[in-house]
């Protein structure tokens, strides 16, 4: 006999991450380059700047970090205007996920996201024994109507990823505003912005416009991805103090650690770096778009740094054809998509390697049709 978790644990299906490039070579036994293209890190690598920093907290690491976070939120607070009581740092911008559900979610409660969104506030649902309500998209993108009609008096949670992850899609600041305007106040609405820093577009909307005008938001934002720092896991939160506050009280002690609040800080003041990454990332997204098109394979434009794309058989079949040529893709049946791959995109090199795979692929396939 074996204790029993509570039964809300046992519906929970773990989170399944990209495969590190380690086990691949692992399980494959490839010789050449393999290329991660599933996890949607930052193929230029992390700024300098941070590596500099990172360095020289090293011989540090015998004590423990500060754990307030207190240049880190300092620095951010006055980078975006805001108090430093309205700042968090999470282990990763997941953990801060994890926080609200922990901190407003009662057993019955609702949380309401799209289908087709990012799974981690499912899983803290699953966790807090909430229920979980999940909106069909709208042209691939949140439905931001049908999401307001869902709300009840028991929703505490609306989780919103802007641009969507894995669809790449995202709300306009005018469809956003509307919402903004009518959600309801007992709701906390959580804007996941993990891709901002790579968005030029005019009408993104701003988040911290919601945190301005006093809403009940909760905007998120990621070291993970543009800041190419996603193996130190750090990420952040804006909200009201009395959000924050309620976030800290089940935080445990010390979640950001000393290598990785080092790192962010200067992170944050590597301009250079987040230009030539938003400048690779535009010049990539061409050259898949491209190939999408000429082997008529079904894509969404992206507003962030990967392209999904949706094959004419089931994706473990192409995910796997991709593996043996050592590019890794990220096949996202789990969310609800069986012939879909999400692609991240790379460096020019990356982004050639793949197209090849991609042609090689096809024709494969296009051959056992005949
Ligand atoms: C990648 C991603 C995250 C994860 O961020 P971490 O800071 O690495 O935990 C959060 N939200 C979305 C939508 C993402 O795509």
């Amino acid at each position: 006999m074996l204790p029993i978790p509570r039964s809300n644990i046992q519906s929970i299906r773990p989170y399944k991450p990209g495969k590190p490039i380690e086990q691949v070579v692992r399980e494959l036994g490839l010789k050449g380059p393999v290329d991660k293209l599933a996890s949607n890190e930052n193929p230029l690598g992390p700024s300098r700047l941070a590596l500099a920093a990172l360095r020289k907290e090293l011989r540090n690491l015998h004590y423990y970090p500060e754990d307030s976070c207190y240049y880190l939120r300092k620095r951010l607070a006055r980078k975006l205007g805001v108090d430093m009581d309205s700042v968090i740092v999470g282990n990763g911008s997941v953990e801060l996920i994890l926080f609200s559900c922990l901190a407003y979610l009662e057993p019955g409660n609702e949380l309401i996201m799209s289908i087709g969104s990012f799974i981690m506030a499912k899983i803290g649902a699953r966790i807090m024994n909430a229920r979980l309500i999940e909106v069909p998209t709208h042209e691939y993108t949140h439905d931001l109507e049908r999401i307001l009609e869902a709300i009840t008096d028991k929703t505490k949670i609306v989780y919103l990823d802007n641009p969507m992850n894995p669809l790449g899609t995202m709300v306009t600041k005018d469809k956003l505003n509307e919402f903004f305007e009518q959600v309801p106040k007992h709701v906390l609405v959580i804007v996941d912005d993990a891709y901002a820093e790579y968005i030029t577009a005019r009408n993104y909307p701003k988040s911290l416009d919601y945190y301005n005008a006093n809403h009940n938001v909760l905007i998120l934002h990621t070291f993970s991805k543009i800041y190419g720092l996603a193996g130190l896991r750090i990420g952040y939160g804006i909200a009201q103090p009395d959000i924050i506050a309620n976030l800290s009280k089940v935080r445990l002690p010390f979640n950001a650690n000393r290598a990785a609040q080092a790192a962010a800080l200067a992170a944050l003041d590597d301009k250079a770096h987040l230009t030539r990454s938003r400048k690779n990332n535009e010049a990539g997204k061409k050259v898949l778009y491209r190939a999408f098109k000429q082997f008529k394979v079904f894509y969404l434009p992206s507003f962030a740094n990967f392209v999904f794309a949706n094959f004419p058989v089931d994706s473990r079949v192409v995910f796997e054809a991709f593996q043996q040529r050592g590019v890794i893709t990220r096949p996202v049946k789990q969310y609800g998509f069986p012939n879909a791959l999400r692609v991240t995109i790379g460096t020019p090199v990356q982004n050639k390697r793949f197209v090849k795979a991609l042609t090689a692929i096809m024709k494969e396939l296009h051959g056992e049709g005949q």
